[in-house]
């Protein structure tokens, strides 16, 4: 699909809990049910799967994907992700790895690459992140990486084969 309405691969993560909404895996629900609202659909959902930190921090995330259908183009799908960020406490300031209520990244989209100042589709480092591609193969194993050439199965399988 090359034109409007989009869909898009997108991760979601959590590793603090947020007063609200409750712990890590109740955050990445909330965002998930949050992303079938306004102008976005979720027509894909994989479960939610624990995983273990990266860098210096020792919390454990929750870690999900969804497939979204929408009209907006990347740019305003950016936007409107870093709002929901924001709605569930994140604060955009300090270190990359800090603790962070929830993480919202565009991985793959319909329309195939995308690159500006803000925005690189496919995500840069998804094809190496065990915890981005587990999820997103319960929902999307046949979709093509347009850089690699792979599907997100192949993609999974090979960092799982390199973990073990
Ligand atoms: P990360 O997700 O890599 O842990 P952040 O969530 O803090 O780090 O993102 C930092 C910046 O990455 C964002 O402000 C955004 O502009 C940029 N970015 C580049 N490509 C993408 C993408 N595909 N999805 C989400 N954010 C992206
Ligand atoms: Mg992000």
């Amino acid at each position: 699909m090359s034109e409007p309405p989009w869909r898009y691969l997108v991760a979601l993560g959590s590793n603090v809990r947020h007063a609200a909404t409750g712990a890590p895996p109740r955050v990445v629900a909330a965002a998930m049910a949050r992303l079938n609202t306004g102008e976005t659909r979720v027509i894909a959902r994989s479960r939610i799967m624990p995983s273990d930190p990266v860098g210096p921090s020792l919390r454990r995330y929750a870690n999900a994907a969804v497939v979204v259908e929408t009209a907006l183009d990347p740019p305003a799908l950016l936007s409107l992700l870093h709002g929901i960020e924001r709605d569930f406490g994140r604060r955009r300031v300090g270190q990359k790895w800090r603790a962070r209520t929830l993480d919202l990244d565009i991985v793959l989209w319909s329309g195939g690459r995308w690159s500006d100042r803000r925005l690189t589709i496919p995500h840069a480092q998804f094809r190496g992140r065990d915890f981005v591609l587990r999820p997103a193969c319960d929902i999307a194993r046949d979709w093509r990486d347009p850089v690699s050439g792979l599907s997100v199965g192949h993609l999974c399988a090979r960092v799982l084969k390199q973990a073990s």
